[in-house]
């Protein structure tokens, strides 16, 4: 997929990668083998499913086959048998697909991603993207709490199988980390909010600023539904507990960005602004490098981007076999940003942070960071914003969780995504909320 010019795209947060013409994804397309053992898919049969190849079992050489024939409708239905939100895969999953492509183990894997955003793109374009059928009034009713990937996934399956829903989500609008934690430049917001309205089209009740557990508590969201799906994220932010944590400048990435997004879609300035800061993001991940984009964007006048592991090497890392993840480095947008701009990677490697120490001027704010990079002695750098990206626990629910277990109106509960599994990728949520809308399914017999 082509991007847009670094140096263009710094001045506004559309998104970077623009969909590849369809010619280049038939010929794509066409490179694919049709693999008698197609790695791409996990019910190829080879390594337990989900961790290699395509976690939501897409038939990916099929609508690559459609796709090349020209058979564009054709390949739409295939790839949403397995897919319900395409257009969300297409812009922000990593792609475990290509890394197991069996091209990839001497040339460039086929691009999948590519070709499953020039089909979703094209099947909005012509309009085959239309809402499911509402439920009868009479169908069993089900409450899922949460919005994001793993959510919206369940309510859109269990509406397609003509149970009624209604999405439970605390904050202001729904999407989840969709919203308030994938940049723009990844993910537009517009293509969110024109899936939400499908789902709503279809039916689906979004109750959003309700949080579950505090406004309504789960004995009374137990006696309104049939059957509820728990799929509450996990946002909960690891910390670096060194010296001087205490001090202000210093901010984890999910508030970091969310703030930024929020005053995106308000029209304000953030509250958090790196614009004239010096800015260290400590943890050299995905997220690392949205914070990156984003304080490049804002208008930062310094970014270094810390790591404390080695630089990975440019071709497949040693003990990262194929089909898995290639464990090489990759050069994500933000890093190219930065290199069009300061003609440098921020990303410094084996740079293992030891303090935050105080500004000369503000005692109370952090003025410079203590590093030291592998046998090093420990040096100093000035900053005067520092954001944490160096991962997620898990979730913060426990009194969520307890709220359900001690309940006492009876009604299965299920849970899904990253609540479920630990902090993972949309595509993920996506598969987790199907299973557990299919699993709600599959006991529906005995729902009233
Ligand atoms: C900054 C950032 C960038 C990322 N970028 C990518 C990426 O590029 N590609 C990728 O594949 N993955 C990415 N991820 C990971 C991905 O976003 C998550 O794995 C995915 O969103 C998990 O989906 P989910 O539905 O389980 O949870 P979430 O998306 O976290 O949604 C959970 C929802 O539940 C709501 N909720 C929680 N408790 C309650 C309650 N009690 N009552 C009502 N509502 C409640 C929350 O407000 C939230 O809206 C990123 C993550 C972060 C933090
Ligand atoms: S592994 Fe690659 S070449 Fe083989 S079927 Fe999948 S996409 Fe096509």
């Amino acid at each position: 997929m082509p991007a847009r010019n670094a140096l263009v795209r710094l001045n506004d947060y559309y998104e970077v990668y623009s969909p590849a013409d369809p010619e280049t994804a038939r010929a794509e397309g066409g490179r694919c083998m049709n693999c008698g053992a197609a790695f791409c898919m996990p019910d190829s049969g080879y390594g337990p499913a989900g961790n290699i190849g395509c976690p939501l079992g897409n038939k990916i050489p099929e609508w690559n086959e459609l796709v090349h024939l020209g058979r564009w409708r054709d390949a739409f239905k295939r790839l949403s048998q397995t897919n319900p939100f395409p257009e969300f895969t297409a812009r922000v999953c990593p792609a475990p697909c290509e890394d197991a492509c069996i091209h990839g183990i001497n040339e460039q894997p086929v691009q999948i991603k590519g070709i499953e955003r020039a089909i979703i793109d094209r099947a909005f374009q012509e309009g085959w993207v239309t809402p499911s059928r509402s439920a009868p009034a009479e169908a069993p009713h089900i409450g899922i709490v949460g919005s994001g990937p793993a959510g919206l996934s369940a309510a859109q399956e269990l509406t397609r199988m003509r149970y009624r829903v209604t999405v439970y989500e605390r904050d202001d609008k729904p999407g989840g980390l969709l919203r308030y934690g994938v940049p723009n430049m990844k993910l537009d917001k517009q293509i969110l909010d024109r899936r939400i309205k499908l789902i709503q089209d279809s039916g689906v009740v979004f109750r959003v600023g309700c949080e579950i557990g505090r406004d309504i508590t789960a004995d009374e969201l137990r006696a309104q539904h049939s059957a509820i799906i728990l799929a509450c994220g996990a946002k909960h932010a690891r910390d670096l507990r060194l010296p001087g944590r205490g001090l202000r400048g210093i901010h984890q990435a999910m508030d970091y960005l969310t703030d930024s997004m929020r005053a995106l879609d308000a029209g304000t300035p953030p509250r958090i602004n790196a614009k004239g800061k010096r800015v260290a993001v400590i943890g050299a991940g995905d997220t690392g490098a949205d914070c990156v984009a984003t304080a490049l964007r804002q208008g930062a006048a310094d970014i270094i981007n810390l790591a404390n592991g080695p630089m990975p090497p440019d071709e497949r890392a040693p003990g990262f076999h194929w089909p898995g993840p290639t464990g090489s480095l990759r050069t994500d947008y933000a890093h190219r940003e930065s290199i069009a701009i300061r003609g440098q990677d921020p990303r410094h490697w084996r740079a293992n942070t030891l303090a935050f120490e105080p500004s000369e001027a503000e005692p109370d704010t952090v003025g410079y960071l203590a590093i030291q990079n592998g046998e090093a002695k420990p040096q100093q750098i000035a900053v005067d914003l520092v954001i944490l990206s160096v991962g997620f626990t898990g979730h913060n629910m426990q009194h969520l969780v307890d709220q359900f277990e001690q309940a006492d109106v009876a009604c299965p509960v299920f849970i899904a995504g990253d609540m479920a599994r630990g902090p993972s990728l949309v595509v993920h949520a996506i598969a987790e909320g199907r299973q557990a809308a299919q699993t709600v399914h599959t006991v529906a017999k005995d729902l009233d």
